[in-house]
């Protein structure tokens, strides 16, 4: 069984569906296929949001209908047969009253906003089931809020989700396409919810790793991961193989084309992920897994870049840590109270700095610090370089490429070591683009 997850280039147009559909029968490896919303639908849902919590209703009306036209035109251009159309119809009537509705309710809470934006992937799957059965595709909608399960912390509930697949699976010998939403789910309170931005990725590999699928694929509009970002450089190229924790690296540290979590059940159950494009179905794109091919490993020493912005830096003090122990402990012990993760780690025998990515809790986590520490002030728009390769100490001169290339950059920090296979850099955002270049010549030139 397969996992394929279509996100919302795959199907923003009429035409895009039509090709997925193509796609996901022209085999018969069983698939679930798991869909994001249409492209601008998951942002159109939260702009009415927005109306709604500054009470502007006639506004947040006006963006609805807006949406529904948009609906409205696709659905006549998707269907071909008066049945079709009529379903999608129906399909749209039901989950715009529903909008309409929540524009009634006051005040418009976080909850409310929750289900708001669920009504992106509730109405691309259900219009894509209806289109499968226009067509004669046998298939299956399997509604992600009776299976998808986040705890209090947001975590999902792995143990759950196990449970519920395989009590809501039609059994093997069923031949049809399951559909299913991706990014929704429902919290502890039994509330809607969602896995965040770009969460349908997720999804697909909490379901892949539910099922121990052979396979997740992650279909989007671009021909796999790239060396670089294709947005900022122009000469980048596909990889063709990662490990997981090489992808988990570059996800994490800003590769668009993946929502950093979805590594993570992937890897736990061994199932490979590969990144496809739907334009290009023809294209190797991705594989990631385990351990590379014997071809993969060809000796290339470096593999990506990739760089996370907003970042911002803390410079901590203290002479009490010459020779003390248990300093560390006390550092982190209070970022780990305001559940902030910090992602690079300098340290000299008096000083600390770290960098954290989310700043909610600044003011917080300063003031503890404060009692025991002195700090300067933070940094703030930084940026992080990532890069991915085969750094390990039978490679002299790594650090020494890195570094030249980046001359003239000034750089705040460096991470070296943690693992053999990244190596990350502060800088100020405003380098970003000529470092990311700068890499990409001289670390890529024959490539
Ligand atoms: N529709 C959601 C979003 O736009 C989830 C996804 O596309 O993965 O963030
Ligand atoms: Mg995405």
């Amino acid at each position: 069984m397969h996992v394929w997850k279509f996100g919302g280039t795959s199907v923003g147009k009429p035409e895009r569906m039509h090709s997925i559909r193509n796609l996901i029968t022209a085999d018969s490896t069983r698939k679930v296929v798991v869909l994001s919303a249409l492209s601008g639908t998951t942002n159109a849902l939260l702009s009415i949001g927005e109306s709604l919590k500054s009470n502007a209703e006639e506004e947040a009306f006006e963006k609805i209908e807006h949406l529904k036209a948009h609906y409205d035109s696709f659905v006549r251009e998707l269907f071909n047969t008066s049945e079709g159309l009529a379903a999608g119809q129906r399909i749209i009537s039901n989950e715009f009253s529903f909008l309409r509705s929540l524009t009634r309710i006051k005040p418009f809470t976080l909850k409310q906003e929750k289900e708001l934006v669920a009504e992106g992937e509730l109405l691309s799957t259900q219009i894509f089931a209806a289109y499968l059965t226009e067509e004669g595709v046998p298939s299956v909608l399997l509604p992600a809020l009776e299976f998808m399960r986040i705890d209090a912390d947001n975590e999902p509930e792995l143990g759950v989700i196990d449970q519920n697949l395989r009590e809501m699976l039609p059994p093997h010998a069923d031949k049809q396409i399951i559909v299913t939403q991706g990014f929704i789910c429902r919290n502890p309170r039994g509330e809607v919810d969602n896995l965040k931005r770009g969460g349908s990725d997720y999804t697909a590999s909490l379901i892949g790793g539910a099922i121990r699928a052979e396979e997740i694929q992650i279909w989007t509009d671009i021909d796999g991961m790239h060396n670089n970002d294709p947005r900022i450089v122009k000469k980048t190229f596909p990889i063709r193989e990662l490990t997981f924790d090489e992808a988990a690296e570059l996800a994490y540290f800003g590769a668009k084309i993946l929502h950093p979590s979805t590594i993570t059940p992937a890897k736990m159950r061994g199932v490979p992920v590969r990144l496809k494009n739907t334009m290009a179905p023809e294209a190797p794109g991705t594989l990631i897994t385990d351990k590379l091919s014997e071809g993969a490993q060809n000796g290339q020493v470096f593999k990506a870049i990739a760089a996370k912005d907003n970042i911002t830096a803390l410079y901590i003090h203290s002479t009490r840590m010459l020779n003390a122990y248990g300093f560390l402990r006390r550092i982190f012990e209070i970022f780990e109270r305001f559940k902030t993760p910090i992602d690079l780690i300098a340290t000299s025998e008096v000083s600390v700095s770290v960098t954290i990515d989310n700043i909610e809790n600044l003011a917080a986590i300063q003031a503890e610090l404060g009692q025991f520490c002195e700090m300067e002030e933070p940094d703030y728009d930084q940026t992080i370089i990532c890069i991915v390769g085969n750094f390990s100490s039978d490679h002299p001169g790594i650090a020494l490429k890195v570094l030249k290339a980046l001359e003239g950059i000034p750089i705040r920090m460096i991470s070296y070591g943690g693992t053999e296979h990244n190596i990350s850099l502060l800088i100020h955002g405003q380098y970003k683009a000529q470092a990311l270049n700068a890499l990409n010549d001289s670390l890529f030139v024959n490539v």
